[in-house]
């Protein structure tokens, strides 16, 4: 197979992926981190190990501008990884004069980077598309016609390939007229609704884990594992009990919270039982 495609040589293309994390607190502050890294870094750890920083922003101190602007900068570099050459306006089309000198011709030879992913958790897909998407929402996912309402045939837990919603997938045009619009990360050239794509480290450790934990811990309470006296919830709290002692027996530090049977509403999960089975150590 030939490497060259019609507009360039393949073999010097290197495909990169973005990666967004919308932190939820470090001592009480929240930070936004956004890191690029290439889909081809193999050994000394993989994409993970080898990203580099596009920009950490402290929640904080960001007003409602800020990620559109700062996503305006890393989208134009982008591009001007993509087309390999300097760009000698800045992401508005004003000439900008920090750029003006000794800053032009092509930045590395006949490579180009070549923006293929787009990944990020809940959070910072809905900060950086401007959606207001989630698990609670009506319309439940920014890449079809998913909803949570109980009667609706596109009810997002039916699941598996012949699920109905997955017929809804939109193309990249209907992402852009009904969910985004046009702005930053659509803009560049080649954007493909594929790109993104949802962070499946927080997928599982912080929605199935605790709902599945959740589900166990239901069930083994209407089972009288923890024997049959008193409330459901003074059950439950004799399992936390033996699941304390077992962390200390296997010497793993637990970071849960107490179990309880009453809904809890935490950070953006909501959970029939709060069940945090974050080890460490
Ligand atoms: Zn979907």
């Amino acid at each position: 197979m030939s490497h060259w495609h019609k507009d360039c040589d393949l073999k010097h293309c290197i495909p990169v992926s973005i990666h967004g994390d919308d932190a939820d607190s470090h001592r009480r502050r929240n930070f936004m981190i956004v890191t690029f890294g290439s889909l081809l870094s193999v050994g000394c750890g993989g994409f993970f190990d080898t990203r580099l920083l596009c920009y950490c922003l402290d929640n904080s101190r960001a007003v409602p501008s800020t990620v559109a602007t700062l996503d305006m900068w890393v989208v134009w570099s982008l591009l001007e990884l993509q087309v390999g050459h300097y760009m000698d306006v800045d992401p508005w089309g004003q000439p900008y004069p920090p750029h003006a000198s000794g800053r032009s011709g092509s930045i590395c030879g006949p490579w180009r980077f070549i923006m293929v992913c787009h990944k990020g958790d809940e959070k910072y897909i809905q900060k950086v598309y401007k959606t207001s998407h989630s698990a609670v929402s009506k319309n439940v996912c920014i890449l079809c016609d998913a909803s949570c309402e109980p009667s609706s045939e596109l009810m997002y837990t039916r699941h598996g390939v012949q699920a109905p919603h997955r017929r809804t997938l939109f193309s990249t045009q209907e992402f852009i007229q009904k969910i985004v619009g046009v702005h930053t990360w659509v803009r560049l050239p080649g954007f493909h609704i594929s790109f993104i794509q949802h962070d499946w480290l927080h997928v599982c450790d912080l929605a199935l884990v605790p709902e599945s934990a959740a589900s166990a811990l239901v069930e083994l309470v209407n089972e009288g594992y923890w024997g049959d006296a008193g409330t459901a919830d003074e059950r439950l709290r004799r399992g936390y009990v033996s699941f304390i002692s077992a962390c200390k027996r296997a010497k793993v530090r637990s970071r849960g919270v107490v179990f309880s049977m009453f809904l809890r509403f935490d950070g953006t999960i909501f959970c029939v039982v709060c069940v945090c089975f974050f080890f460490s150590g």
